[in-house]
């Protein structure tokens, strides 16, 4: 018995001693840690509907009628991201999918209609737990009260472009579009000027996470004052394929998918008057073609659209002035990117929703001087689901297994995971709704892209009842980046197009969002899926 109680001593002894070596090594090791690597500031510049074709440093027709020198800068002193896209391209569900880092079909919200949980453990409260000052200004757009934020100033719905309303923590919560205080002046203006306020007095003993979210250039386009000279005697150079749809859509004639050359859209764009009654200029077309009023059409879309950008680049720099002026910029990530891209005259469309390369892409530009070297380009396929991930790694909490998106801290290090993505995995839900664009989803890899219009609306909120004839769309990325020549019929493709279509379904199982729950979708996918 003795000697049993010895040898157990014995084993506690040496237990103690081994475990609290251990202890002491990793206790040394995380205080080296926390003193090499003091958590980041965040700043998380989102606007609504920014097209990197609008944005110059990614060198597109318009970049040189058009500069952007403040948000290049970030790209400049920092990286530019080429490959990142969104999961489902409309606000509310995009902004729901960087919050939580899931897809629609996880995070509950599939259309704009949908509310927002915000019982949910998502970005901000995650931020919160890890030690950051947390707060959101401007765009929020998901319906229900900001959780997880110590401090919101946010406005109702789609909110005003002057004298906007916010509606501020600490006051009675009214639902989605409801209440709010007015603000004076123009309102990315008062974002920047609310997000610096805060910025300002906010608790200077933790590290600080902020999302400064713009309404611009999110139509309808009304620009600042200063800005009505720009562009006024020149010409916004047009997309090739202003004037076609291209080979592709289910749908022919006007009345389909955001088409600037539809009758009610043109008009609305030309006759354009602010939800104010502040008109941005009507333009008489009496006597004109139909291509001549297309031209005018665009030509007034383009420079309202850029005009309202040239306020969003100018309240990036005064951001950007803001860290350097308070010795803020080293230890600071500075994004920019936007909910989702916006076709600009491309097929002869406006908006968002299709899987087409201009919906689909979000720009992305990223600055962190202290671990991220200036000039840097990224090409690896990040999505708006990695965006938490990231953030959360970059703050050294941990990632919520629930989480469908990967972290890309180290892909911004310069160490892209052998293993990354290669493919993703698109769907809009909102069938029919607004531009009558139909419900599809689909794969895009580096070269190739398939999409699947089921064209149901399978009960999603807002969607029409409409139902739309199934069809499929395959693009030669490489050979047609433009997407205007849908190749799914030609026979020199066919082992691809198979290839792409059991990807597509791994995808499906793996991201929890197979159609076998919806019988009516399941028939559809019997006849036209082989
Ligand atoms: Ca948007």
């Amino acid at each position: 018995m003795k000697r049993h109680i010895q040898q157990i001593t014995v084993l506690a002894f040496l237990s103690a001693f081994i475990f609290g070596c251990n202890s002491l090594v990793s206790k040394e090791s995380i205080n080296k840690e926390n003193l090499n690597q003091k958590q980041p500031n965040i700043i998380f510049i989102m606007s609504d509907d920014h097209a990197k074709n609008a944005i110059s440093i990614y060198g597109s027709r318009l970049a040189e009628i058009a500069p952007t020198p403040n948000i290049d800068r970030i790209a400049n002193e920092g990286i530019l991201m080429n490959n990142v896209f969104v999961t489902n391209s409309i606000c509310t569900p995009s902004r729901a999918a960087i919050l939580t880092g899931q897809y629609s079909q996880l995070n509950g919200v599939y259309t704009l209609k949908d509310d927002f949980d915000n019982s949910s453990n998502h970005l901000g409260k995650l931020m919160q737990k890890a030690g950051y000052s947390t707060a959101v200004v401007g765009k929020w757009h998901l319906h229900t009260e900001p959780t997880g934020f110590d401090y919101y100033n946010v406005l109702p719905g789609q909110g005003l472009y002057n004298n906007p309303k916010l509606k501020e923590i600490g006051k009675p919560w009214k639902y989605h579009n409801r209440g709010g205080e007015v603000y004076k002046g123009y309102v990315t203006d008062v974002i920047t000027d609310e997000s610096i306020k805060w910025l300002e007095n906010r608790d200077m003993s933790k590290p600080f996470f902020l999302m400064s979210h713009h309404k611009a250039p999110h139509g309808l386009w009304e620009f600042a004052k200063r800005h009505e000279h720009l562009f006024t005697d020149e010409e916004i150079p047009e997309p090739n394929s202003l004037y076609e749809n291209g080979n592709h859509g289910p749908l022919k004639g006007e009345r389909y998918g955001s088409s600037i050359s539809d009758r009610n859209l043109r008009r609305n764009m030309l006759h354009q008057v602010t939800r104010e009654g502040w008109p941005t200029g009507i333009i008489d077309t009496l006597g004109m073609t139909k291509s001549e009023k297309i031209h005018k059409a665009y030509q007034k879309y383009a420079k309202d659209y850029l005009r309202t950008v040239a306020a969003i680049d100018e309240n990036v720099g005064r951001i950007l002035d803001y860290l350097d002026d308070n010795d803020l910029a080293e230890n600071t990530i500075v994004i920019y990117t936007s909910d989702q891209g916006q076709l600009l005259g491309e097929h002869d469309y406006f908006d968002k929703r299709w899987m087409y390369e201009e919906s689909l892409s979000m720009p992305m530009v990223i600055r962190y001087p202290a671990k991220i070297n200036p000039k840097q380009v990224n090409n690896d396929m990040v999505l708006n689901i990695d965006f938490a991930p990231t953030l959360l790694e970059f703050a050294g909490a941990k990632v919520p297994s629930k989480m469908q998106g990967r972290s890309f801290k180290s892909n911004l290090l310069g160490s892209t995971p052998p293993d990354w993505r290669t493919s993703m995995y698109y769907r809009y839900w909102m069938h029919m709704a607004h531009h009558y664009i139909p419900g599809h989803y689909g794969i895009r890899t580096k070269d190739y892209k398939l999409i699947f219009f089921y064209g149901l609306p399978l009960n999603q909120n807002g969607a029409l009842s409409e139902i739309t004839e199934p069809y499929w769309e395959f693009y030669d990325l490489k050979n047609d980046p433009k997407e205007m020549n849908n190749l799914y019929a030609d026979e020199k493709y066919q082992y691809i197009i198979k290839e792409l279509k059991a990807e597509l379904l791994v995808k499906k199982l793996k991201l929890k969002d197979t159609d076998e729950s919806y019988p009516e979708l399941m028939e559809i996918r019997n006849k036209f899926w082989n």
